[in-house]
C-alpha cells in the first residue's frame, strides 16, 4: 500500500481488511472504528489504547478527513445548514433539524442530481459526481462531534441548566442524550443512484461500534429507482421514503422524469416487496404540493385508489420555492382539503413543517455548488441522464 487512505471510507469489514493489509490483527479494526466514529477522533495520537508501532504506521498510511466546512447558517427556528467543500469548486449541503423528541441530520449523497425533477433546486443544478463513502459518512462524523462539543460548551457555560435538565420530560431527555437521533438521506442527490457508497455509509450508521442507530431511525428517500430498491431490501433494509408526487403516470412523467423508466405500477410493486424486509410496516410517500399542478381533490382521490393495497403513510411537503422554479406552493386550503381526502380514506397523513426556509435549508432548496457535467443547461431542461 503506497498511498494514504482516508479511514472514513471504510466500514467495519473494510477496516478489518485494511488492518490485515498493514500486518495488524483484525481486532484493531474495532478499536479504530470506535475512536473514529464514537469518539469523533481524527488524530491518531489521541487513540490512547493503540500500540505505538500501530499508531506510527497509521501516521504514514492513513488519514481521517471529512469534507471541509465552508459556511454555517442558523435559521430562526434553530435549523442549521452547512455548506461543505467537495473539491474542484463543488460543494454540498447538510441540514440539522432539532426538535423536541428527535434531532435529525439530513445528508447529501451526490454533488447535484442527474434525475432532473422539475420542481427541485438540486435537480436544476445538474450533476457532477457521486460522493465517496468518506464524504457521505463524513457529514455525520463531523456534525456529531461538532454538535456534541458545542453542547458540552453550552452546558458548562450555564450551570443552571443542570437544574432544568431534571425537569425535562423523558422523551426530551432521550433526544438530548444523542445530538443526532435520526439520519435522513434527503439532501442533495438520489441516494440509490450511488448505491454501493450509500450502503457502506449505512452500515456505519447502524454499526454498534460506530453510531448504533436503529434501522427505523435511518431513512433513505428515493425518487423510485426500482432495481436499487430491491437491492436495498436485500442488503440493508432501512426505513424507506418514496417521492411519489403524482397520482398517475402522465403527470409523474412530467414531474419526476425517472418515472418514464420505472412507471407507477412497477414502483408500487417494488414498495410492496420492500415491506417484506422493512424495519417499518409502512412506506412513507412524499408528495410535494404544487399549486394547481398535483393538488386538487381529484388528484387526492386518484391517489387513494392508486395506493389502496400498499401499507403507507403520506407526508405532504408544501413546495419550497427557488429562483425561476416556475411553480407556486399550494394554498393552505388546498393542502388541507387534499389531506382530508387521504385521511378520510384511512391514510395517515402529515403535512411537513417547513423548517429553515429563511436560510434556504428546506426540502428541495439545497443547491450547493455543482459544476454540471451533464451540461443540462446547454442542452435545455427536461433531459434525463441515465442511471
Ligand atoms: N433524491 C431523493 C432524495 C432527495 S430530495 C428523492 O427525490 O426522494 C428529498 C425530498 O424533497 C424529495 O421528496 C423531493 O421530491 C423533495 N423536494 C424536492 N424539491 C422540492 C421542493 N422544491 N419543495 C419541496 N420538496 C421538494
Ligand atoms: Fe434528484 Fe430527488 Fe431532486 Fe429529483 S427530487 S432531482 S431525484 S434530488
Amino acid at each position: 500500500m503506497n498511498s494514504v487512505v482516508n479511514l472514513l471510507d471504510y466500514d467495519s469489514a473494510g477496516l478489518v481488511r485494511f488492518c490485515e493489509e498493514i500486518g495488524e490483527k483484525p481486532y484493531r479494526a474495532k478499536q479504530l472504528l470506535r475512536w473514529i466514529h464514537q469518539f469523533g477522533k481524527s488524530d491518531f495520537a489521541e487513540m490512547s489504547d493503540l500500540a505505538k508501532l500501530f499508531r506510527e504506521k497509521l501516521y504514514s498510511l492513513a488519514t481521517i478527513r471529512s469534507p471541509e466546512v465552508m459556511s454555517d447558517y442558523t435559521a430562526q427556528d434553530g435549523t442549521r445548514k452547512w455548506l461543505l467543500a467537495t473539491g474542484q469548486g463543488n460543494a454540498i449541503e447538510m441540514v440539522y433539524i432539532p426538535e423536541v423528541a428527535r434531532n435529525t441530520l439530513c445528508i447529501s449523497s451526490q454533488v447535484g442530481c442527474a434525475l432532473n425533477c422539475s420542481f427541485c433546486a438540486t435537480g436544476k443544478q445538474g450533476f457532477n459526481r457521486n460522493l465517496t463513502v468518506a464524504e457521505i459518512i463524513g457529514q455525520l462524523w463531523w456534525a456529531n462531534k461538532t454538535l456534541k462539543s458545542q453542547r458540552q460548551l453550552a452546558s458548562k457555560q450555564s450551570n443552571h441548566e443542570l437544574i432544568n435538565e431534571a425537569e425535562t420530560s423523558t422523551e426530551h431527555k432521550q433526544a438530548s442524550d444523542r445530538v443526532i437521533t435520526n439520519v435522513v438521506l434527503m439532501g442533495m442527490g438520489e441516494p440509490l443512484a450511488n448505491f454501493d457508497n450509500v450502503v457502506t455509509a449505512l452500515d456505519l450508521m447502524l454499526d454498534d461500534s460506530a453510531y448504533g442507530l436503529s434501522r427505523r431511525r435511518v431513512t433513505v428517500s428515493t425518487s423510485g429507482i426500482v432495481p436499487a430498491m430491491d437491492r436495498l431490501r436485500e442488503q440493508c433494509p432501512v426505513a424507506l421514503a418514496v417521492s411519489l408526487h403524482a397520482p398517475n403516470d402522465d403527470l409523474r412523467n412530467e414531474l419526476v422524469p425517472i418515472n418514464k423508466k420505472y412507471p407507477l405500477a412497477e414502483l408500487l410493486a417494488a414498495c410492496k416487496r420492500y415491506l417484506q424486509a422493512s424495519p417499518r410496516d409502512f412506506i412513507t410517500f412524499e408528495y410535494v404540493m404544487l399549486d394547481q399542478v398535483n393538488d386538487t381533490v381529484q388528484h387526492a382521490r386518484q391517489l387513494v385508489e392508486l395506493v389502496k393495497d400498499v401499507p403507507c403513510k403520506f407526508n405532504l411537503i408544501p413546495f419550497n420555492s427557488f429562483a425561476d422554479s416556475g411553480y407556486k406552493r399550494s394554498t393552505k386550503e388546498s393542502i388541507h382539503n387534499f389531506r382530508d381526502v387521504l385521511m378520510q380514506a384511512g391514510l395517515v397523513t402529515t403535512v411537513r413543517k417547513t423548517r429553515g426556509d429563511d436560510i434556504a435549508a428546506a426540502c428541495g432548496q439545497l443547491a450547493g455548488n455543482v459544476l454540471d457535467k451533464t451540461r443540462r443547461v446547454q442542452r435545455g431542461a427536461g433531459g434525463m441522464a441515465s442511471v
